[in-house]
């Protein structure tokens, strides 16, 4: 097969993508030194890069690609779709075929109530539209006093202005001198952390009850929803204690505040079933998609919205938010195809009853010995792997991050995709991966940790 692009040889790529791109979330002066890996092509669970290396994607490109690489039959529909109508919008009055399949099937494989869904281009814009969403639903029931929106320190809505104030993370807040206003972040339901020495039942009751304590000191008139990942994704892969999402529904239900689940990882598969929160049993109020909604083939975003919250806004009149791609044809056929094929293949049955168990299992057996993996928390396909200097005590490294990228940097030397958050290593594979490929990914993995246990003098 011919390449789009002429080859170029690396070195000529990295010069040109120093002299003219700007990567996400890096530093450019010292990346632009050191040159970027230049990835070439993909088939299945593997990444080629320019110098002809094979890698094993422990992390389904960015979360996203839970099909796997090189499905033909998504190609053929975009390409199809291409010609047939590449584009029109759903603004005044209009719809098109892509569109209403997409709603529908959305309906299918959603639970119960989710029969109403609006789409955009993005987990972040999916985050913006759910605070517009949210505004707008009380509004319509004559509340519109009920406007700060409470979220998590660590959590990950996106990047935009909205998604990052949503989000928890410091670093990104500290570059963005105007803040959404009226949004609040209690603390994470980080166990191995923060649960000193109580249990992780009562840690998750006590992290669920800060949203409480926050909900009383705003007072629940002033409140509009909370918003969480069901684990958190870009954070650490933190999976919280089971006491939580059942405590933070009762509190939301309690005080009246609409319950937002950022599903854009967590969505179309990746704990084994079809949306995390249906793991962790709560029933949220709408749904933030994206990613594996179209396994990252092309960009698309959506919120689902439950009827209960739909009905007043669709009664209510104008929803004044949109943007140009909304609904996008090819977008909405690449996402019917994906998620027909993941229903109807079993890919996320296989993820629950199959390699879901099979990978955590080898992933807890290959690391059990290991003395700087603290723990290993994850179900189905995602895992996020702590490093620690003492396992007994939960004892994190004074300088945890530069383990996490000691180790990444031998998963880099060892063709493997793992990715470090501070102290956490996560994988996040395709959906699609063998039980070979899983022996494969774990191995590489625990190898990689043993090689970063070695040089810390630690194995
Ligand atoms: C990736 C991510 C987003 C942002 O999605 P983009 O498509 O990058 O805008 C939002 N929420 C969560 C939980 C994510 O992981």
């Amino acid at each position: 097969m011919t390449t789009v692009f002429a080859d170029r040889s690396t070195r000529e790529w990295q010069a040109l993508d120093a002299a003219h791109h700007i990567h996400p979330f890096s530093d450019m002066g010292s990346l632009n030194k050191a040159g970027s890996r230049v990835i070439t092509k993909a088939q299945g669970v593997y990444l080629w890069d320019s110098d002809g290396n094979k890698i094993i994607d422990g992390m389904a490109g960015l979360w996203c690609v839970n099909i796997g690489y090189g499905r033909k039959d998504l190609a053929e529909v975009a390409y199809k779709q291409m010609l047939e109508l590449p584009y029109y919008n759903t603004f005044f009055k209009t719809t098109h075929p892509p569109v209403i399949e997409l709603s529908k099937l959305l309906a299918e494989v959603a639970p119960a109530g989710f029969e109403h869904f609006f789409y955009c281009n993005s987990g972040s814009e999916g985050n913006d539209t759910t605070l517009r969403v949210v505004h707008q639903y009380w509004a319509s029931l004559g509340k519109p006093g009920k406007k700060h929106v409470i979220s998590r320190k660590n959590a990950y809505h996106g990047s935009t202005i909205a998604g990052a104030s949503l989000g928890g993370m410091g670093y990104m807040h500290e570059q963005m001198p105007s803040p959404v206003p009226n949004i609040e972040h209690i603390d994470q339901p980080y166990w191995f952390a923060d649960g000193g020495a109580l249990t992780p039942a009562e840690f998750g009751l006590q992290c669920a009850r800060q949203l409480e304590a926050k909900i009383l000191e705003l007072g629940a008139d002033n409140v509009a929803a909370f918003i969480g990942e069901p684990f958190q994704g870009a954070g650490g892969v933190i999976f919280p204690p089971e006491s939580y999402w059942p405590e933070i529904q009762r509190i939301c239900r309690q005080y009246d505040i609409l319950l937002c689940a950022d599903e854009v990882i967590g969505g179309f598969g990746r704990t084994g079933e079809w949306f995390a929160h249906q793991h962790f049993g709560f029933e949220p109020d709408t749904m933030t998609l994206a990613k594996g909604l179209t396994s990252g083939y092309v960009p698309m975003g959506a919120v689902a919205i439950h009827k209960r919250i739909a009905e007043p806004i669709i009664a209510a009149g104008d929803f004044n938010h949109g943007l140009t791609y909304s609904g996008h044809p090819v977008a909405a056929a690449v996402a019917v195809a994906n998620i027909k094929a993941l229903r109807d293949e079993g890919i996320v049955d296989r993820v629950k009853n199959e390699t879901g168990p099979y990978f955590q299992k080898s992933l807890r057996e290959a690391l059990s010995g290991n003395a700087i993996v603290g723990e290993v928390a994850g179900h189905g396909l995602v895992a996020g792997m702590q490093l620690t200097e003492d396992r007994a005590s939960r004892k994190r490294f004074a300088n945890g991050g530069d383990v996490g990228l000691l180790c990444r940097d031998f998963c880099f030397k060892n063709n493997l995709i793992m990715r470090a958050t501070g102290d956490r290593m996560l994988l996040s594979p395709p959906l699609v991966i063998s039980k070979s490929e899983i022996d494969e990914l774990v191995e590489k993995a625990a190898h990689c940790l043993a090689l970063t246990a070695r040089e810390l003098g630690r194995a």
